[in-house]
């Protein structure tokens, strides 16, 4: 007898390490040379996580062998709690911090606790897809609403609000965003919590990039800017401190609590079930948000980062062709292909031709649950001069392919 998956998995799909990332490994199986710019993980590019972190968790090591708390450590869930109070985020107490493994599993988390079979989530289009999977396992149906490429890749408002139906239960905010580099404006931020607000729904807000922010960009967290609405913000260790391996990071319940008990009562029975998030990592969370913040120096004009994410930008925009609005944070561009100017029908043939021929790997636009099928995104992590030959292979390889 064979065994079938879940029928669960059924519409699910992750391809930022999907089939094409599968095809990837198979050519450097077979000794390829593959340059991968799919994956937003900073550390095996040089971005070294800051040291007193690693320092905190060597230290600490002895001290966590054995479980903590299931919503994290006191001294973890006290520095976030302090983040929230110089951020502006009002009335957060140290029970309403849920440390995790990663944001990646207090999302899902957060959406198993919440919805029944059929319940909405307003998520964006393009999103991480981590979203749109997490509210489909869990029973629920992710309802995308669009991010405007034409006014920076803020969220269409009208087509936010004409989305919601008496099923919605929650809007999702990624900002600033993966995959498009967009940080919102205040208006938009504030005018997507006045609809929460009108409409009763709650508001999940992903600010893992919140500290990635490039040429005088302005994050606004959007839990500072709701009266009665319940938020739940995330953030972690894996970007802003360049840890993604040691899979931390936290969700911050604020504004609206006295509507959600039941609510919370299934977050903290989800967390205890899974009894607590690792505990040398939640060491380093203090010093992480005390700390000195390098973050900081990669962002700006002469850091690396601002250097590359330039670089990526300057060489892409002067192919005919491809066009991209520039990033304001975050680590990746998310570059428009015009379809009438080369000969493959799609980005997954675009990006499938481009790992094939010339060893270079992204990922297609749909991938993220974008509506058109003619953007990729790009991470730019790896050294200034991986990314020019990679720059050089797209290049070549669009050339070949531009139609007379
Ligand atoms: N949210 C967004 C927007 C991300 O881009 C990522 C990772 O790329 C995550 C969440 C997951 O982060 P973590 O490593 O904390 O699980």
């Amino acid at each position: 007898m064979e065994f079938q998956k879940s029928h669960r998995l059924d519409n699910l799909k992750y391809d930022i390490r999907g089939p094409v990332y599968e095809k990837a490994q198979e050519l450097e199986s077979q000794g390829y040379k593959v340059i991968n710019l799919n994956i937003g993980n900073p550390a095996p590019f040089g971005f070294d996580a800051p040291d007193e972190i690693v320092h905190d968790i060597i230290m600490n090591i002895r001290n966590a062998q054995g479980y903590s708390d299931s919503r994290g450590l006191f001294s973890a869930r006290k520095a976030v709690m302090h983040y929230t109070q110089t951020q502006g985020i009002p009335q957060v107490e140290i029970s309403d911090i849920f440390i995790g493994n990663g944001v990646s599993e207090l999302i899902l988390l957060a959406m198993q606790a919440l919805l029944n079979t059929g319940d909405e989530i307003l998520v964006p289009s393009p999103d991480y897809p981590l979203w749109t999977t997490s509210i489909a396992l869990s029973g629920g149906k992710p309802v995308h609403y669009i991010c405007d490429e034409s006014a920076d890749w803020n969220p269409d408002l009208d087509d936010l609000e004409r989305k919601i139906t008496p099923r919605t239960k929650g809007i999702v905010l990624i900002n600033p965003n993966n995959p498009t580099g967009a940080v919102y404006d205040k208006e938009v931020v504030a005018r997507i919590a006045r609809i929460a607000e009108e409409h009763g729904l709650i508001i999940f807000s992903d600010e893992i990039y919140d500290k990635i922010l490039y040429d005088g960009a302005v994050h606004y967290p959007i839990a500072t800017m709701v009266e009665d609405t319940l938020c739940v913000t995330f953030g972690g260790l894996s970007k802003n401190y360049r840890a993604a391996g040691f899979r931390g990071g936290w969700m911050i319940l604020s504004g609206a609590k006295h509507r959600a008990k039941s609510y919370i009562e299934g977050i903290l029975l989800l967390a205890s079930m899974r009894l607590c998030a690792n505990v040398p990592t939640q060491y380093a969370i203090q010093t992480a948000l005390g700390g000195y913040q390098s973050i900081k120096d990669l962002v700006l004009p002469a850091g690396r980062l601002h250097k590359q994410m330039n670089l990526v930008y300057d060489r892409l925009t002067s192919i005919p062709g491809i066009s991209c609005v520039k990033p304001k944070g975050a680590l990746y561009l998310f570059p428009k292909i015009d379809l009438n100017a080369f000969d493959f029908k799609d980005d997954g043939a675009f990006v499938f031709d481009l790992l094939s021929e010339h060893k270079v790997l992204v990922v297609a636009g749909t991938g993220f649950n974008y509506i058109h099928n003619d953007h990729f995104r790009i991470v730019f992590l790896p050294t200034a001069d991986e990314l020019n030959l990679a720059m050089d292979r797209i290049e070549l390889f669009l050339e070949s392919r531009r139609v007379p």
